[in-house]
């Protein structure tokens, strides 16, 4: 597969699956899979479906905001319970390399990236 080089992978690859992924979770409104590329040895990403740039456009409170923070709660209990501890991060700015809002919830140990 040639190396996506867009800007927003969400909208253009993940959410109409022109990659497989494994999901964790999925409604009309938020999808949860486990990562295409892992950083760490656990790392499921949160997203909502529709299109919001990043963390900064979510509004509070909101039905989205709700879900996707109920959905983040549920997986990160899960990973809590079977990992005895887990991360919930999000990226802004030069660290966020998608432009659409995602969360990521890991665990374990950091992966070598090639
Ligand atoms: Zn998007």
């Amino acid at each position: 597969m040639l190396e996506y080089t867009g800007k927003d992978i969400y909208c253009d690859l993940v959410i109409p699956r022109k990659i497989d992924i494994r999901v964790v979770f999925e409604s009309e409104n938020v999808l949860a899979y486990h990562h295409t590329k892992p950083f760490w040895e656990h790392h499921v990403v949160v997203t909502p479906k529709q299109h919001i740039g990043s963390f900064l456009d979510l509004e509070f409170p909101s039905p989205i905001a709700k879900e996707i923070l109920n959905t983040i709660k549920t997986i990160a209990a899960d990973m809590q319970q079977k990992y005895g501890s887990c991360r919930i991060l999000t990226n802004l700015g030069e660290y966020q390399d998608s432009k659409h809002l995602h969360f990521h919830i890991v665990h374990g140990t950091l992966l070598n990236q090639n």
